[in-house]
């Protein structure tokens, strides 16, 4: 098994696109089977050395930043296993972690397949968006990825193996769950606390009756290194209609938004054909666009907000979809000769990479100053949807901080990303979001829809769940990782973790 003390190996291991600053570690470890990663846990036990679990390094919450100990790279840990084909023209894959999701959907789609998790980071490795339960601009029609992964196996620091298939160990009416490792049984009590209604991953999954599985999806590396993953995957549609719509008024977005999502949802449950149905929804402020103009420069001058819209065409309705779309887009008063709308999948790939685009030139913008990422990953219960629009607009306008706001507006979920140029205004800036933060709460919401916890949430999860949610998580974490080394500073404060 390779393995690494140089300087220079360990500094690219200490970040990740959250600009966590502080990381240490005294060794990288690079396993490439099973065996060797109990190897790893069997040594730390012995040594009581924290192991801190990579991917590709593009999470957000400092996750895979170690700050001691050793980390253990999970990129020799096995791609692409297999992909089968079922009879129904649907699908799914067997893979180790290191696969990326660009990989995997290439390889899906060669064979006219979908993985319908959309996160538009596709250099994340699907080991770490279990992890994380990362989701994306589809996720308003296909779920997160936690509704995609049928089974996976996960070996614990107590260097026990655990195959965990979607439907087996399923939680007791008592909330318990029963786990049979290679080595030992597991008796877990599961938390009492309620998640919050729609997109969520922070802090432990649990609902009456679920599945062991769905413990360790968004456990960001806190119990166990996932090293196999079976997802299930849908015929890829035969083709898309999408367009990035532009307005010269917020407002005007918030409400074609919000009309497409209700239509959407209501043409979707009563599975009628030929009607919008959007498969995503993202929406671009006007600070979003100002940051993008600098990559495309050919945004019209009048456009201070947009919509990427994303619909697939079924059977023979081409034509009946685009004309609704251009009506529901006048309704809303969008610059409809100024927008774009694709007239070929090479150009529906082109509105694509311009939704991925401000994320990257935002984290771009942050590592030019040095600075934290300070983004929020919020939901709320859809009666907020409004609410959550003049929240984030009223407290960045008047704040004299640069600042964006874009992403899953359909799914009441957007990334208000403060861009600080010094530590004063990003002090400032963690205030603002803490204050955004309560009120989330306040409304039901969830203070990490995809993102994770990480390092940098934990305080927001506490005030979300309490001293008891978190008491409670603990007690999970130390029944499967009794010597308290994976993750550490991951989800559950330490203090949590040693009493
Ligand atoms: C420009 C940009 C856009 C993004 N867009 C999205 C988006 O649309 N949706 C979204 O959800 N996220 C998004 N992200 C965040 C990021 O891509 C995800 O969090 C992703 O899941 C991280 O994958 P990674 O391989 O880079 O993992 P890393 O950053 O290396 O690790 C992430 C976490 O997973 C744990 N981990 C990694 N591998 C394993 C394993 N095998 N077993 C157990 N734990 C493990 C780590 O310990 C860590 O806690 C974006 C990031 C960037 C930079």
């Amino acid at each position: 098994m390779l393995r690494s003390t140089e300087p220079d190996i360990i500094k690219t291991y200490l970040k990740d696109a959250s600009n966590l600053a502080g990381g240490f570690a005294r060794e990288i470890v690079f396993p490439e089977n099973e065996d060797e990663v109990i190897q790893i846990m069997d040594e730390a036990r012995r040594t009581n050395t924290p192991v801190t679990i990579a991917g590709n390094g593009t999470g957000v919450v400092g996750g895979r930043i170690p700050f001691g100990g050793v980390v253990l790279s999970t990129e020799k840990l096995g791609k692409l296993r297999n992909i089968q084909q079922t009879d129904q023209g649907s699908g799914y894959a067997i893979t180790g972690p290191a696969l990326t999701l660009k990989e995997l959907q290439e390889a899906v789609s060669a064979k006219g397949l979908l993985y319908p998790p959309d996160p538009t980071e596709q250099n994340a490795f699907i080991g770490a968006s279990v992890s994380t339960n990362a989701s994306g601009a589809r996720t308003f029609k296909y779920g997160a990825t936690r509704r995609w992964v049928r089974r996976l196996k996960v070996v614990l620091s107590t260097g026990d193996i655990l195959e965990l298939r979607r439907g087996e160990y399923i939680a007791d009416k008592e909330n318990r769950l029963c786990l049979h490792g290679t080595r030992n049984i597991f008796e877990l009590k599961l938390p009492h606390y309620r998640l919050p209604e729609g997109k969520h991953s922070a802090g432990y999954y649990v609902t009456p009756s679920m599945s062991a599985l769905d413990l360790f999806i968004g456990s960001e590396g806190t119990l166990g290194v996932i090293t196999e993953i079976e997802v299930e995957l849908i015929p890829q549609p035969r083709k898309y209609f999408s367009g990035i719509v532009f307005f010269d008024c917020e407002e005007n977005a918030w409400q074609l938004a919000h009309h497409a999502r209700n239509i959407s949802l209501i043409n979707r449950a009563s599975h009628v054909k030929g009607h919008i149905d959007a498969s995503a929804l993202e929406y671009f402020d006007s600070h979003a666009i100002e940051i993008l103009r600098a990559a495309y420069p050919h945004i019209p001058q009048q456009a201070c907000s947009a919509i990427f819209f994303e619909q697939e065409i079924i059977g023979n309705y081409e034509n009946n979809l685009t004309e609704q779309w251009y009506q529901i887009c006048q309704k809303h008063q969008v610059l409809i000769e100024e927008s774009w709308f694709s007239k070929s999948s090479k150009e529906h790939t082109e509105f694509r990479t311009f939704r991925h685009a401000i994320p990257v030139l935002v984290n771009r913008i942050l590592r030019q100053y040095s600075q934290t990422k300070i983004g929020t990953d919020f939901t709320v219960p859809q009666e907020h949807y409004f609410d959550l629009l003049n929240l984030y607009r009223q407290t960045l306008r008047n704040s004299g901080l640069r600042y964006c706001i874009f992403g899953h507006i359909a799914d009441n979920h957007l990334h208000a990303n403060i861009l600080p140029h010094n530590n004063e205004e990003a002090e400032k800036g963690w205030q603002l979001y803490c204050a955004i933060a309560r009120q989330i709460i306040a409304w039901g919401g969830s203070i990490s829809a995809e993102h994770g916890v990480g390092k940098i949430r934990n305080d927001y999860l506490i005030e979300m769940y309490g001293q008891s949610g978190l008491k409670e998580m603990a007690i999970i974490k130390k029944t499967l990782d009794p010597c308290n080394i994976m993750g550490r500073g991951n989800i559950i404060p330490e203090e949590y973790l040693i009493e």
